[in-house]
């Protein structure tokens, strides 16, 4: 992290602030370490990615929980997040998480991508923690979680906001990461428990621009 250069934006807009008043518990901090895939990694995590002040949401860490704890709590009846019951993703969002991504890790990047996954093993980087507001970091995991099962299947539309690269998906019923991501955005923005209105506008914001900009064939519709 020494390497790291980064300014912290407006931790209002992003949501730090608002979710960073709940996630300094020990017993949060403790269940996130240890469900998240963040167990076993404390030396990509330490430094000054913040093991060591584990509250300060100016620091990645902190940043990830404030994430984790939105991924966790953020359905009405969160204690259900069976894949079948409730059947929407703000609900089974936090397993499929837990369950796909074994291995958390944070890195400074190159400044090119937001995060990777390969092998059970996410990375994260500068722009994860920086560019991002809280629900759409959240949203980033769901992302990286799918690429367990899936990857990119088409080249982004001319114009796109992501570029020209390979890593778009043809159609939303690909359900792929970018339908997933958005998807999560889009029942947050619906129906996301325990946040705030501007944090579901945001949510509503982010999805749009995932649906206009990574499918190579437009889905139709907006949130
Ligand atoms: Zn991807």
């Amino acid at each position: 992290m020494a390497s790291c250069t980064y300014s912290v934006p407006d931790k209002n807009a992003s949501g730090d602030n608002f979710y960073g008043a709940f996630i300094c518990q020990q017993q949060y901090i403790d269940y996130f370490w240890e469900v998240y895939g963040f167990n076993g990694n404390k030396g990509y995590w330490d430094d000054g990615f913040g093991w060591h002040d584990a509250c300060n949401t100016n620091k990645p860490l902190a940043r990830t929980f404030n994430a984790c704890y939105l991924l966790t709590y953020s359905a009405s009846d969160y204690l259900n997040d069976s894949y079948d019951a409730p059947q929407n993703i703000l609900q089974w969002g936090r397993r499929y998480v837990r369950e796909s991504i074994d291995e958390l890790r944070s890195f400074c990047g190159d400044g090119g991508a937001v995060a990777s996954f390969s092998g059970g093993t996410a990375e994260l980087y500068l722009s994860f923690w920086y560019d991002y507001s809280v629900v759409e970091r959240a949203a980033i995991l769901v992302h990286e979680a799918r690429h367990e099962a899936k990857g990119h299947n088409a080249t982004f539309p001319s114009g796109s906001v992501f570029g020209s690269s390979d890593d778009a998906d043809s159609n939303w019923d690909y359900q792929g990461a970018w339908t997933f991501e958005a998807g999560y955005l889009w029942w947050f923005y619906a129906a996301g428990a325990r946040t705030t209105s501007a944090s579901r506008e945001r949510a509503r914001q982010a999805g749009n621009v995932i649906i206009d900009n990574a499918f190579a064939t437009h889905p139709g519709f907006n949130i």
